[in-house]
């Protein structure tokens, strides 16, 4: 069966992508969006969802995660079409109606105009590559995920970074134990949370192992220890339910990258009415370039709403697209 022409694609559910498809829907256009990950929420979802953001104007402090629960409700019956796990491969220009189709695992999707949010591409991490690190068939986490689920666990937290530090002192209140395994003396960490990681080192609350490297990960499919190494050769093996891998994120832009768009530095280059170089496809957010440009979740809000605009103009030439108030249009159908 033939998938439905939509009038814009949106490619990337993070903040962008998700404000993208509201604005869509306020301009009464029909959408599909696409996201690589299984879930919606770009860098917000992936990358720090426990975490506390205090830069989204009018709204003083929230959690991260509440934050993309609270960009899905705000688009919630607008009846769009969200796919998750589902990468963009490639995008075909056509030289009649429809403009272009999207490729992605599950088939070939029309579209008349395009907004590219990806963001910084693909988010993967870097991963542990130990010995028996392969054989473990859970208790190895990349993302912290839920809270909850370290209550009462012994966590390991391996890496000397922000995320290292500040996960080794948000767990410590909630688990069993906290150890954390640094190559190095020192950390790559905002200082007053080293400082407040090596109290509570001192006061036994949490173990800080440096100069030490992980080598071995013991157990059968769950993990149960880490063996781990000191510079001058001295072993140690701590026993634990929970190994948090926090080596850092490989972003790559991926298949973007070949879709014969104005790229530099991994930015796709944009004007002010974030028109790609080919006429139809527009991007906004983390992943576009220009003078000035600044990577914050509010400039690619702000970013998907002439995006979108731009998007219904290239759609209707004719018509002059004017951006509708909602305080004046009244709730927008969705929002309870
Ligand atoms: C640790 C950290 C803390 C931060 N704190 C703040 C803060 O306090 N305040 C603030 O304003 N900003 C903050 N930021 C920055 C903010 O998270 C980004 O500016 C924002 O996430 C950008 O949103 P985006 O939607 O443009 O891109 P992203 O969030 O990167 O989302 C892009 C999405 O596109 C998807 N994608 C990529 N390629 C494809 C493809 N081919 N097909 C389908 N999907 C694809 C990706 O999987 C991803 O989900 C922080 C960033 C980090 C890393």
């Amino acid at each position: 069966m033939e998938n439905e022409l939509k009038d814009i694609t949106v490619i990337g559910g993070g903040p962008t992508g998700l404000a993208a498809l509201f604005r869509s829907g306020m301009h009464e256009k029909s959408a599909r969006l696409f996201e690589s990950m299984p879930m919606l929420g770009g860098q917000v979802s992936a990358l720090y969802p426990e975490k506390y953001i205090y830069d989204i104007f009018g709204i003083p402090e929230i959690n991260a995660q509440q934050l993309v629960q609270n960009l899905k409700h705000q688009i919630k019956d607008f009846s769009h079409e969200i796919h998750l796990d589902e990468a963009v491969h490639s995008i075909h220009c056509n030289t009649n109606a429809p403009q272009f189709s999207i490729e992605t695992k599950n088939g070939v999707f029309p579209t008349k105009s395009i907004v590219i949010a990806g963001g910084i591409g693909t988010i993967t991490p870097r991963p542990l590559k130990i010995r028996g690190a392969d054989k473990i068939k859970s208790g190895i986490k990349y993302v912290v995920g839920k809270k909850e689920d370290y209550e009462n666990k012994k966590v390991v937290i391996l890496g000397g970074g922000d995320s290292a530090v500040d996960w080794a002192l948000e767990l410590q209140p909630i688990a069993d134990a906290v150890s954390i395994v640094h190559r190095r003396d020192e950390f790559r960490a905002h200082a007053s949370n080293v400082r407040r990681m090596q109290y509570l080192d001192h006061r036994r609350k949490l173990n800080i192992y440096t100069p030490f490297s992980p080598v071995e990960l013991n157990g059968t499919d769950t993990v149960e220890s880490v063996s781990i190494k000191s510079v001058s050769g001295k072993l140690k093996t701590i026993p634990c339910d929970v190994i948090l891998v926090m080596f850092g994120f490989v972003s790559n832009l991926g298949p973007m990258e070949s879709w014969n768009l104005d790229v530099d530095k991994k930015k796709i280059k944009v004007n002010q009415k974030m028109e790609t170089n080919i006429p139809g496809i527009f991007a906004a957010g983390d992943v576009v370039s220009y003078d000035g440009k600044i990577k914050l979740i509010s400039t690619g809000f702000a970013e998907a709403a002439i995006a979108v605009k731009s998007a219904i103009e290239f759609i209707h030439p004719e018509k002059s697209v004017k951006t509708k108030y909602s305080s004046m249009i009244g709730k927008p159908k969705g929002i309870a």
